[in-house]
C-alpha cells in the first residue's frame, strides 16, 4: 500500500477542501468540483505508479477540459488572472477566487507547481507540441511575466475606476479572447524557441503567484546522492530546466518544477 501513498494523500487533500467548502459555503458545487479534481489527480498518479506512459496527460485532459469548457465557457467563470482580480475587487469569495487560493496561492505550499503539470488548460495544449524537452538554452526574458501580471491588474482596475457597465460580460469575453491569445502566443513561442513550455517560462503571469509559494513546497523531487552517478540525464529530459540533483530549495530553476516525473522515469539509477 505504501506506493499508493501519494495518490491517496492528494485525494485526501482535495476531499478535505471539498467537504470544508461544501459545509462552510453550503454549496454542493464545491463538493463535486474538488472531489472530481482530486479523483482525476489521484487517477493520474495511480496510472503513473502502474507505469502507464501517458498518466499525467490523462489528468491534464480531465481537469483542463473540465475547467476550460465547463467552468469557463459554460458557467462563464473567468479563471484567468483578470477574473481573480475581478472577483477580489467585487469582494465575492466564489469559484475563481477559491480556485486561485487552492491551486495557485496556498496549494503550492503542498504540491508546488502541480497545477502546471496536471491541470492547466493552456499547458494541456502546449504539451501536445513536438518540443517536449527544450532544444535551446533558457532565455533571459522571464521579466515579461511581471509585465503581464501588472497589465492584467491595470486592465481590471481601469474597468472599475471608469465605472464601466456590465463588467461580468466583459470578463467572459476577456476569458475567451485571452485564452485564444495565450494559445496563439504559446504555440508560436514553442516553435520559435523549440520549447513547448516557453510560454510558461517567459510569459505566464500566474507564475508570479506560483513561483514564490512553490519555493516552500512540501512535495518535491529529491535526489539520493548515494545512488546518483551524475550522468545528467534528468536535466536533459526536464522540460523546465530544473537542476534536480541539487536537493536545496535554491536549486537552479527549482520553483519551475511542474512535478511531471520525467526525470524520475528517465533516471537510470532510480536516484530520484
Ligand atoms: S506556467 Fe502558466 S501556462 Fe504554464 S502551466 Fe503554469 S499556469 Fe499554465
Ligand atoms: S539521471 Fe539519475 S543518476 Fe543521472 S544525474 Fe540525474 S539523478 Fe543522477
Ligand atoms: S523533469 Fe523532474 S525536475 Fe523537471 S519539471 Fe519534471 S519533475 Fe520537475
Amino acid at each position: 500500500m505504501k506506493k499508493y501513498f501519494l495518490p491517496l494523500f492528494m485525494f485526501f487533500v482535495f476531499e478535505t477542501v471539498a467537504i470544508t467548502l461544501w459545509l462552510t459555503k453550503d454549496n454542493l458545487f464545491y463538493l463535486l468540483n474538488f472531489s472530481y479534481i482530486g479523483a482525476s489527480i489521484a487517477l493520474g498518479l495511480f496510472l503513473f505508479i502502474k507505469k502507464y506512459k501517458h498518466a499525467r496527460r490523462v489528468t491534464q485532459l480531465l481537469v483542463g477540459m473540465y475547467m476550460l469548457i465547463y467552468l469557463g465557457v459554460i458557467q462563464n467563470e473567468n479563471m484567468q488572472i483578470e477574473g481573480f482580480w475581478y472577483y477580489l475587487f467585487t469582494g465575492v469569495f466564489e469559484a475563481a477566487t477559491i480556485h486561485y487560493a487552492v491551486a495557485k496561492i496556498f496549494g503550492p505550499l503542498v504540491f508546488g507547481r502541480g497545477w502546471c503539470g496536471y491541470a492547466c488548460w493552456t499547458a494541456m495544449v502546449l504539451d501536445f507540441l513536438p518540443y517536449k524537452t527544450p532544444q535551446q538554452p533558457r532565455k533571459n526574458i522571464g521579466w515579461i511575466r511581471y509585465v503581464m501580471f501588472v497589465a492584467a491588474f491595470v486592465f481590471v482596475a481601469a474597468l472599475f475606476l471608469a465605472h464601466v457597465g456590465n463588467i461580468e460580460r466583459i470578463m467572459f469575453w476577456a476569458f475567451m479572447i485571452g485564452n485564444l491569445l495565450y494559445y496563439v502566443i504559446g504555440i508560436a513561442l514553442a516553435f520559435l524557441f523549440k520549447d513547448n513550455r516557453a510560454f510558461c517560462k517567459y510569459i505566464c503571469p500566474i507564475t508570479v503567484f506560483l513561483k514564490p509559494m512553490s519555493y516552500f513546497a512540501l512535495l518535491r523531487i529529491q535526489c539520493d546522492e548515494s545512488k546518483c552517478i551524475s550522468c545528467g540525464k534528468c536535466k536533459r529530459v526536464c522540460p523546465m530546466n530544473v537542476d534536480v540533483t541539487d536537493n536545496s530549495r535554491k536549486r537552479e530553476n527549482g520553483t519551475e518544477c511542474i512535478l511531471c516525473f520525467e526525470c524520475v522515469k528517465n533516471c537510470p539509477k532510480n536516484a530520484l
